[in-house]
């Protein structure tokens, strides 16, 4: 079945069969949304709205992207061309289209961890294929130590679609505490075996250049302006960027460094305290003692100026 980024790549590829037929639809207000249409007798039965785009303003006529009951993705266009003066009140006159069918797509995945990555998140995208090629340029360079019974911890320095890759591909993982977030949006990447000793492998300043249209792209996807045309084509631009973080080599896309590093947490002990301020049962380990009380840091964080919060409001 195709996911939504497919979806938009195939349209962008123009892989997608044209229909532009008239169609009964039956379209749900509430939800905003057709459920159902008619074509040729045959009625289809629509299970997912992928997404809606108002094509060309200021006419409200809009496009659906549909999923139906057996898998197909169809484009499904609302044509209000015509305004209708009702006593001072404007309607609009439409008809709806099919417009066309999306084709499915061959599996362009031919890398099986790579694919299992993709699956676990949800889809590839550019910073998934850059924690998915740190981790195996790590791994093979601390392949001897690893080998030699020495415990692996990360410490990554972004919270993006990186870290599922990292924690997919070396096993260090949040909940087993030896993977660190520090989210200061940085593409580096501290792999710690042993005691104090660490491999640390930062994106090279450059070699993923900014790209203006995919900026520009990416804005107006983000203020719900985009049309359907302007996001297929920014799957394609995403994509381009992943094919290009797959196909460098990894001691172009990072530099490398050996660095003395500790891990700087204590295993998270089980004891559960009580947060003297909320009440709350807390790890031990994490209570701060202020002013003779001890308190979680969610408690703490409230009584900080806003200044000091993370969150900085
Ligand atoms: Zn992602
Ligand atoms: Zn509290």
């Amino acid at each position: 079945m195709l996911t939504r980024e497919a979806v938009f790549r195939q349209i962008d590829a123009d892989r997608v069969i044209p229909i532009q037929e008239l169609v009964g639809v039956q379209y749900d207000n509430r939800l905003r949304m057709p459920m159902r249409f008619c074509r040729r007798g045959r009625e289809y039965e629509i299970v997912e709205l992928i997404s809606s785009f108002r094509e060309d303003l200021p006419s409200p006529s809009m496009l659906y992207l549909v999923r139906v009951r057996e898998g197909d993705v169809f484009a499904l266009y609302l044509d209000l061309t015509e305004p209708v003066d009702l006593g001072g009140q404007t309607v609009w006159r439409g008809q709806w289209v099919l417009h066309f069918q999306v084709e499915e797509e061959e599996d362009i995945l031919v890398d099986i961890r790579l694919k299992q990555i993709a699956d676990f998140h949800g889809h590839l995208c550019p910073d998934l294929a850059l924690g998915y090629r740190v981790s195996q340029y790590a791994l093979e360079r601390l392949a001897l130590a690893l080998m030699g019974g020495a415990l692996l911890r990360v410490i990554v320095e972004n919270a993006t679609s990186a870290v599922d890759a990292i924690q997919h591909m070396t096993g260090c993982t949040l909940g087993n505490q030896r993977l660190m977030v520090r989210d200061w949006g940085k593409h580096v990447y501290t792999f710690i075996y042993g005691e104090k000793e660490g491999l640390r492998l930062a994106l090279r300043p450059g070699v993923l250049p900014e790209n203006p249209d995919m900026t520009a792209l990416e804005q107006r996807i983000q203020a719900g302006q985009a049309t359907l045309l302007e996001t297929a084509r920014y799957q394609t631009l995403l994509d381009q960027r992943v094919t290009f973080v797959l196909d460098t080599p990894a001691e172009v896309l990072f530099v490398a460094r050996y660095v003395p590093v500790r891990w700087p947490w204590e295993q998270n002990g089980s004891a559960l305290l009580r947060c003297e301020e909320c009440g709350e049962p807390v790890l031990e380990t994490h209570l701060v003692l202020r002013n003779g009380r001890r308190l979680c840091l969610d408690c703490l964080s409230g009584m900080l100026p806003a200044c000091m919060t993370p969150w900085g409001d």
